[in-house]
């Protein structure tokens, strides 16, 4: 039976001379579309081997999957997703969405010519990144500012220019590792600067550092924001401020890599932590770096503001040319940036400080609604709106919760992290959270359009369940 049914299979040769098959050779590579045969017909004889298929398939039916196959395969792997994680800044889920207006300026940018470096007013020369800097400057009281690719890439401008040959003095509490191996001590090293450990790892006074200028001819006093974990007991550490008075008053340059920072005071949408980048201005650092995607919520950037001679050697640095921003970035910043000029503005118009600014009561009415609405599709399921904690995430706020509430659904007939890997292969994966032997949906961090692709969802599982 399994023998004659392999055997009616049709040769790869003989599909690829078809007309179907040669037409497809005219607009596919000839061996993308071989090897899309040949991945066809090894699926059907595992179907035949395993004793799922009985019937032999007819010519056309191989032909229209290699069709299929063929239109997926040119689909890009950079999709959309929905998070129903609760982390507002989920590093694997590409940080901060952007929004319809600032993303329109992206589109605006990108689908023509633009006067990236060129002023339209004089025709003459212009620098790509005026604006951006200008709006920084207004925003943070900074003297001065400048744009980078990313934040690790401004750290690493900042070190490199300005503690390249020096000797950098820096807390044993603060010799961090961000991510993806990007490590304080290799990034100090790769800049030429020599490492000056000080205090302990939980406790680092004044004295420390006063005792590392005094006794190890540090210059440089750096500052890094540990922002992926907090510490908590016996822990003490030295304020911008205190470094600020001491640094300067020994001739010392100052400089803070403050990971995410805030443009507003954050009371604003209810957080009452973290660093706004105003403050650290005030406090006198000589320079300041953070990352433009996780609590400004805009593009993927890195932002470095501070005194004019600091930030006009960094520019004049060769690496600043090979950590430049791209226009689309630039695009986004600068529409982002804009917003800013009115607080209330830039919560209503950057979707993560709207999701953020979420009461717990409006996350409370948005689980409810959707939990109906997957209930009425999804029958043999137990659906209901339970209180959960969401995040901030980025690394921004380590030990932030803010309170918010999620969908809970569970089914006898089908295992939780089956739901969950169902929902990451819709059309537009979602992603949930498995506690408990069930699968929560956070509302905090979904979009209005969401909530019709996660019913859409649920009923596909059910006719799965239905099916079983
Ligand atoms: C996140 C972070 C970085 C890296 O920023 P990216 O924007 O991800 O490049 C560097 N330093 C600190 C302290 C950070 O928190």
């Amino acid at each position: 039976m399994e023998e004659t049914l392999l055997r009616s299979l049709p040769k790869v040769d003989v599909l690829l001379a078809g007309a179907a098959l040669s037409e497809a050779c005219g607009r596919y590579p000839y061996a993308r579309v071989k090897a899309c045969v040949q991945a066809q017909l090894a699926a059907l004889r595992k179907e035949i081997l395993s004793g799922e298929r009985t019937a032999p398939p007819s010519t056309a039916d191989i032909e229209q999957a290699v069709f299929a196959q063929l239109a997926s395969s040119g689909a890009c792997g950079l999709r959309r997703v929905i998070n129903a994680t609760g982390v507002i800044l989920h590093t694997n889920l590409g940080r901060a969405p952007l929004g319809e207006e600032i993303a329109g300026h992206i589109y605006d940018v990108a689908r023509g010519y633009c006067d990236l470096e060129s002023d339209p007013e004089t025709g003459k020369r212009g620098s790509r990144c005026d604006a951006v800097e200008a709006l920084l400057c207004k925003l943070t009281g900074a003297e001065a500012a400048m744009v980078v690719n990313n934040n690790a890439g401004a750290a690493l401008l900042m070190l490199h220019t300005l503690a390249n040959g020096k000797r950098v003095a820096i807390s044993r509490g603060e010799l961090v590792e961000i991510g993806g191996g990007f490590r304080v001590p290799d990034i100090l090293e790769q800049s030429g600067a020599t490492l000056v450990e000080v205090g302990t790892t939980n406790r680092t006074r004044l004295l420390d550092y006063e005792t590392a200028i005094r006794e190890k001819q540090a210059t440089v006093l750096l500052k890094v924001h540990t922002s992926n974990f907090v510490m908590e007991g016996f822990t003490e550490e030295t304020p911008l401020s205190d470094l600020v008075r001491l640094g300067h008053a020994q001739g010392c340059k100052v400089l803070y890599d403050a990971g995410a920072a805030f443009l507003f005071p954050p009371e604003y949408i209810g957080i009452h932590c973290g660093v706004t980048a105003g403050r650290c201005v005030i406090d006198g650092a000589d320079a300041i770096c953070f990352s433009a995607d996780k609590l400004l919520g805009l593009t993927q950037a890195g932002i470095l503001i501070g005194r004019r001679d600091c930030i006009d050697r960094m520019r004049n640095d060769p690496l600043s040319r090979a950590l430049r921003i791209d226009k689309l970035s630039l695009a986004a910043l600068e529409a982002g940036l804009r917003t800013y000029q009115e607080p209330a503005n830039a919560i209503e118009k950057i979707p993560s400080l709207a999701m953020a600014n979420r009461t717990e009561e409006n996350c409370r009415m948005q689980a409810e609604r959707l939990a109906a609405l997957i209930q009425a599709v999804a029958p043999s399921f137990s659906i209901r709106a339970v209180p959960f904690r969401d995040e901030v995430g980025g690394g921004a706020l380590p030990g932030v919760t803010l309170p918010g509430a999620a969908v809970r659904a569970e089914c006898a007939n089908i295992a939780a992290d089956t739901m969950a890997a169902c929902l990451r292969k819709q059309p537009v994966p979602i992603v949930s959270v498995i506690r408990q032997n069930g699968l929560l949906l956070s509302a905090r961090a979904l979009f209005p359009a969401d909530e019709q692709a996660i019913t859409d969802a649920f009923a596909a599982l059910q006719n799965e369940v239905a099916n079983r």
